[in-house]
């Protein structure tokens, strides 16, 4: 894969302390520069083109990583003229751009020992799967990352031999579905000294080329329609989860291909020279208000709560004084806690329609965005 690797707009730093599973509660906040909030301005669709206003909602400069709400709009809709500065601020289809601004340096912590997290936040239609899945012509985060780890591992074969294995699950009112073992009840959240926080049975698949990885996905995907009547709705309702789960020490005189159980699933890896991490890739459910009937709201007050607390959990992470951090206010943040706490990167990228209908949500979204992490925000009311 083609990508600049000159570029540490992420600022990422470099410490060591690659271990997954220790104690939570010893391990330090997270530094801010580990969380990356970006803003993802999807292009007009045929249907906002035809039924756009005169002026633009938003003005929107990549350059400077700046949206504002734009000056006509703001005198004419009496709305305040806001402004946010974000991390990375981007517009436009193509998906290699988010992949190397907003996710590549995640990816690569991650296969250097670090737990990674990127989100897609944003209400429905906003380009959450577009970002994290994509298309043929354009992959998303998922399949991008998917070839950087096969590329990476390819690269340090001389040197290091990897164990990869991943799952799959969705959170659909706060229960937890296992997308590559739909039958599978009563999947838990565990808390276990050793191993840290986990889901279990949680079937987890030992992966040795992107290949297997694709059919796995797409086998996952097809499961989320299983008991939905509208797999779109369904979707927009649920968070999915993809995880990879990245084991890896030095060579033992064997190559790629050659996976090696080293370890089993249950034992945290101690050894000397053995790394272990997790990178979990999500589709939020729909951050939109909910409406409509008692089963849209009962489904819309799970979503508000999980995506609350996860703004509430990040945003609590990067404070420098020791503070309560109500992981176990949402399943959500619970499965992730071992990912977001410590020395994990945090990549948060919010998607927003760029049309004007869109505003309240897109405001919302912004707002989230910079409660996650402070950023400049600037309002000028007209009045
Ligand atoms: P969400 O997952 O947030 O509900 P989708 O990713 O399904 O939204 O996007 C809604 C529609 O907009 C889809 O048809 C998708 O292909 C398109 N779309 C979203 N983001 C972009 C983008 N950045 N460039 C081009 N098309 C996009
Ligand atoms: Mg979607």
């Amino acid at each position: 894969m083609q990508q600049t690797r000159l570029r540490s707009a992420t600022g990422f730093s470099a410490r060591a302390s690659p271990y997954l599973n220790s104690n939570l509660t010893t391990k330090p906040p997270v530094k801010t520069e580990n969380v990356l909030v970006s803003v993802r301005v999807r292009p007009p669709n045929a249907f906002e083109l035809e039924n756009a206003t005169l002026y633009p909602t938003w003005d929107i400069d990549p350059f400077a990583n700046r949206i504002a709400v734009a000056a006509e709009f703001s005198e004419r809709m009496k709305k305040p003229g806001t402004e946010f500065y974000f991390d990375q601020l981007l517009d436009g289809s193509d998906n290699r751009a988010i992949y190397e601004q907003s996710v590549s340096d995640v990816v690569r912590s991650a296969m250097d020992g670090y737990n990674g997290t990127v989100f897609a936040y944003g209400q429905t239609a906003s380009g959450k799967t577009y970002t994290m899945t994509g298309t043929p012509a354009q992959p998303g985060v998922i399949p991008q990352t998917v070839e950087e780890v096969f590329d990476y591992i390819r690269i340090s074969s001389d040197r290091r031999e990897y164990l990869l294995r991943v799952s799959y699950l969705e959170i659909y009112n706060e229960t937890i579905r296992d997308l590559l073992s739909p039958d599978t009840a009563d999947l838990r959240i565990h808390d276990d000294k050793k191993r840290g926080v986990y889901v279990s049975p949680l079937k987890e698949e030992v992966v040795t080329t992107p290949q297997q990885v694709y059919r796995i996905l797409k086998a996952g995907e097809a499961n989320r329609h299983i008991g939905a009547t509208d797999f779109n709705a369904h979707s927009s309702r649920s968070h999915s989860i993809f995880q990879l789960i990245i084991e890896s020490r030095e060579h033992s005189g064997l190559g790629i291909g050659t996976p090696m159980r080293f370890r089993s699933n249950s034992q945290p890896a101690r050894e000397s020279g053995v790394r272990i991490s997790q990178l979990n890739l999500i589709d939020l459910a729909g951050s939109e208000k909910a409406s409509g009937s008692v089963e849209r709201r009962k489904e819309g007050a799970f979503i508000n709560r999980s995506l609350l607390t996860l703004g509430t959990v990040i945003a609590k992470l990067t404070e420098d004084k020791s503070v309560h951090i109500p992981f176990r206010d949402s399943k959500l943040t619970r499965i992730l806690q071992s990912s977001l706490a410590g020395h994990a990167r945090v990549s948060v990228i919010c998607t927003v329609s760029p049309a004007a209908v869109n505003y309240d949500e897109t405001m919302n979204t912004l707002k989230f965005a910079s409660r996650v992490k402070r950023v400049t925000i600037r309002a000028e009311t007209h009045s």
